[in-house]
C-alpha cells in the first residue's frame, strides 16, 4: 500500500456563472512514498484559472505564485487532476486537514458537476492521525502544519513554505516522525457515500437554549479544583458561541464562570465544559478601557 500526500493552492475567486465565490485550485504538489515511507515520486503542476486571472494579494504574498507563471503553465483543471489520477493510482490520499481534500471536491463541483473524486478509493486526514499521536485533543484549536512540524522540531530551511509541494514534503516530514504502521491503518477511511456526506457536514454552534437537540441534563459545571458539580449563580446567558452562568463551588467557596458550547456534528451533538476564573479586578477594567477611548477620541480631534 503506497500513500500520497497532497497539498493544494487556491484563489477565492468570484464566478458569475455560480454566483458565488469558489475556491479556485492554482497548483497541485504531492509526494508519493511506499510502507516504509520512502520517496517513489513527486506531483507538481500549475492551473490556469478560469474563474479568477487576479490572484489576491494574500495568496500572490503567500505562495509567491505569478498571474503570468499560471497563465504561462496553460494547463486547465481537468488536464491537471488526469494527471494526478494517474499519478494516485490506487494509493491511500492524505491531506493535513480537510480543507484540501474539500477544496478539491468544491473545484469538481464546478468544472465537472460532481463533487465526488472518482478515482480516489481511500482517504486519511494526515492532521487527525498527528493530533491522535501528539496527544493534541482540544477540538476548538487544531493542530496547523507549522506548529506540528516544530514541536516535532523538523528543520524547515530550505522548503518554501505555502507552495503545494513543499507543504506536502513538509507534511510527510511530520508523517515520518510519527508513523506507526498499524495506528495509520485505523484513520484510513473507505471513500464511499458516508464518507462524502460525513466530510462535507458543516459543523454548527447551538445558540438557541431551547434548541429540542441539546440535553437539559447537561447543563450543569463541574468544579475543576475538587470536580463537584456547582451551584449555578445567576441566569445562563449566550456569548461567543457559549452558555455562560456563573458558578459557586460550595466546598471550595469559590467563584468561577461556566461556559458550555453544544456543537452540531455529523455523529451528534457534542458537549464542551469550561471554568473560567472570574477577573477581580473586572470594575477597574472597564474603568481602564473607558478612559483610553476617551483619550483615543481626544487626540483625534
Ligand atoms: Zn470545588
Amino acid at each position: 500500500m503506497n500513500f500520497v500526500i497532497l497539498d493544494l493552492e487556491w484563489n477565492g475567486a468570484y464566478s458569475k456563472k455560480a454566483k458565488k465565490f469558489v475556491n479556485e485550485i492554482i497548483e497541485f504538489g504531492a509526494v508519493k512514498v511506499d510502507e516504509k515511507l520512502n520517496i517513489l515520486d513527486t506531483f507538481s503542476m500549475l492551473v490556469t484559472p478560469q474563474i479568477g486571472k487576479k490572484l489576491n494579494s494574500r495568496v500572490a504574498q503567500l505562495t509567491h505564485i505569478t498571474e503570468e507563471e499560471l497563465k504561462d503553465s496553460n494547463t486547465t483543471y481537468t488536464h491537471v487532476l488526469k494527471k494526478f489520477k494517474k499519478f494516485l493510482g490506487d494509493s491511500v490520499l492524505l491531506t493535513w486537514g480537510t480543507s484540501d481534500i474539500l477544496t478539491l471536491m468544491e473545484n469538481n463541483r464546478y468544472y465537472l458537476n460532481d463533487e465526488k473524486i472518482p478515482f480516489m478509493t481511500m482517504y486519511c486526514n494526515l492532521q487527525l492521525y498527528c493530533e491522535h499521536c501528539l496527544n493534541h485533543h482540544d477540538k476548538s484549536r487544531q493542530l496547523g502544519l507549522s506548529t506540528c512540524a516544530q514541536m516535532l522540531e523538523i528543520d524547515v530551511d530550505g522548503l518554501e513554505l505555502h507552495r503545494a509541494l513543499d507543504d506536502a514534503k513538509l507534511s510527510l516530514s511530520c508523517f515520518k516522525k510519527l508513523y506507526k504502521s498499524d495506528i495509520i491503518k485505523e484513520f484510513i477511511e473507505i471513500a464511499n457515500d458516508e464518507f462524502y456526506r460525513k466530510i462535507s457536514f458543516k459543523n454548527t454552534v447551538i445558540y438557541d437554549i431551547r434548541n429540542p437537540l441539546i440535553d437539559k441534563k447537561e447543563f450543569y459545571v463541574c468544579c475543576d479544583k475538587c470536580g463537584r458539580k456547582a451551584r449555578r449563580k445567576t441566569k445562563w446567558a449566550m456569548k461567543n458561541r457559549s452558555f455562560r452562568a456563573h458558578f459557586r463551588c460550595n466546598r471550595c467557596r469559590r467563584d468561577f464562570e461556566g461556559r458550555i458550547t453544544f456543537r452540531l456534528k455529523y455523529e451528534g451533538v457534542t458537549v464542551d465544559r469550561r471554568v473560567i476564573e472570574i477577573p477581580k479586578e473586572k470594575k477597574s477594567e472597564k474603568q481602564k478601557s473607558f478612559f483610553a477611548k476617551f483619550n483615543n477620541s481626544e487626540k483625534e480631534k
